[in-house]
């Protein structure tokens, strides 16, 4: 694969800062219309912040490569802002490391929002959430999604119309089999019925993987995704493995190689017959342009991004860029599950599975019919709390 000159370099990072700029203008117009609309009947001119911590029970254990865990601790913000409830959710899982119920619920502790008296400042109020403490991106998009949430219930409208995207372009989720003996991904691949595509988690070791794909094969035919889990050290292998996994219907890979080997990896992405995408190696907006020429597309996942403002920036650098763009989750409810969704639309490749993949759901939210994102005409991110805050 080739070197990128600096020249390119250049040019690919101004192609970013122009897509940037020109992400949100529909929040800032929404800003306009709800002075307009609220100057007759302006509330307490206070949002009101509060946040909890719970655990979220995986059905099976969830083991990728380097991880396994049974539940999945997770911040949920609740904002209130003129009787206007809305909520906002972030996972906590190990690989985001540093980040955990403690870190997340002393970074919301440090929230301070007297200083604005319209929740519709979004551009503002996420800014200075951002400036508190480096990192901590779990907790702000948490409060990303709570913010959005309100906003679309201020002004009765969800976020993918507030976004203008087109509720019918939604994609398939996939359903992910997490590693496990080949008996039990057999049971999980049967599991997964209602879903359309399979994504397998794979990355331990050539013999081990092959065995996981051929228990799937063995009882399923559906189209299956990788997700590697940075797990390939080697770029002959990674490519070998990806020149197998083709001849096995597979359609993309995700995180072939560790995260931070770009030369390798942009190598396999020049040989590779099928398309890779960036999840470890693409955190936030400013990795984009960076991952240009390294790999076919990025898996964007709000958890990792400080929430939908800047997935959306995200999204649209990606495409400037020529990019393919997923978007992703963690083990999550239907909260963040049904915020994530209200991008979706622009997305090529969706893995919102999280809430099916637990036990103890505290929101009703987005469906999925036939395995199809299914938006619904819900205010804000289109989610309801089931039970008690
Ligand atoms: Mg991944």
């Amino acid at each position: 694969m080739k070197k990128i000159s600096r020249r390119s370099f250049i040019k690919t990072g101004l192609t970013a800062i122009a897509a940037t700029a020109a992400a949100s203008p529909i929040l800032t117009a929404c800003d306009s219309i709800a002075n307009i609309n609220r100057k007759t009947s302006l509330g307490s001119g206070k949002i009101k912040l509060s946040y909890r911590c719970v655990d979220l029970q995986q059905r099976h254990t969830f083991t990728i490569s380097g991880f396994s865990r049974d539940f999945t601790p997770n911040i949920q913000v609740r904002l209130e802002y003129d009787g206007v409830v809305a909520y906002g959710e972030g996972g906590l899982p190990p690989y985001m490391i540093g980040q955990t119920k403690e870190t997340a619920s002393e970074f919301m502790s440090k929230i301070n929002l007297d200083q604005f008296s319209s929740p519709f400042m979004v551009d503002d109020i996420l800014r200075y959430v951002d400036s508190i403490a480096p990192g901590m991106s779990c907790a702000k998009s948490a409060f990303d999604i709570a913010l959005h949430d309100l906003i679309g219930k201020l002004l009765n409208v969800p976020c993918h119309r507030l976004f203008g995207y087109n509720p019918e372009k939604t994609p398939c989720t996939s359903y992910t089999i997490g590693i496990d003996t080949e008996e039990m991904v057999r049971k999980k691949t049967e599991e997964a019925a209602a879903y359309k595509i399979l994504k397998v988690k794979l990355g331990i070791d050539e013999k081990t993987d092959k065995g996981l794909i051929k228990a799937v094969r063995s009882v399923s035919d559906k189209p299956i995704i990788i997700d590697a889990n940075q797990g390939w050290k080697d770029k002959h292998l990674a490519l070998d493995m990806i020149h197998w996994l083709k001849e096995q219907g597979v359609q993309m890979v995700e995180q072939p190689m560790p995260k931070t080997v770009f030369d390798d990896m942009a190598w396999v992405t020049a040989h590779s017959p099928l398309p890779t995408f960036a999840d470890e190696s693409c955190q936030r907006l400013v990795d984009v342009p960076k991952l240009h020429g390294v790999f076919t597309g990025i898996n964007i996942k709000l958890i990792k991004c400080t929430g939908l403002h800047e997935a959306r920036q995200m999204i649209a650098t990606a495409e400037a860029l020529g990019m393919k763009v997923m978007i992703g989750c963690t083990g999550e409810s239907s909260c963040a599950i049904s915020a994530a969704a209200q991008v979706s639309p622009r997305t090529n490749w969706a893995d919102l599975d999280g809430a099916l993949l637990i036990t103890n759901d505290m929101f009703d939210g987005v469906k999925f019919v036939d395995g199809k994102i299914t938006l619904n005409d819900r205010p804000g991110i289109g989610a309801e709390l089931i039970g008690e805050w």
